[in-house]
């Protein structure tokens, strides 16, 4: 389950509608995919080990995005 606010945006992920949920979403993926180009921007806390993002390695960020997608898709709106 998704314990903290939206690593993007700061809201809780359930007070996000259809269209905010994907433009997070997509932002998180993207930048979790590009640490180097993203990494001088704002830190982001991993919705699912609350570490910060640039402290993950390659495989643990897949794991986590891949965690947190799955986590956000089966959330009821
Ligand atoms: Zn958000
Ligand atoms: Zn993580």
């Amino acid at each position: 389950m998704i314990k903290t606010p939206c690593p993007i945006c700061d809201k809780h992920m359930r007070d996000h509608d259809e269209k905010e949920i994907e433009k997070c979403l997509w932002e998180f993926v993207r930048e979790s995919k590009n640490p180097v180009v993203y990494a001088s921007r704002k830190k982001r806390i991993c919705p699912i080990c609350e570490k910060e993002m640039l402290d993950h390695n390659i495989s643990e960020t897949r794991v986590c995005v891949k965690q947190f997608v799955d986590d956000v898709e089966s959330l009821e709106l």
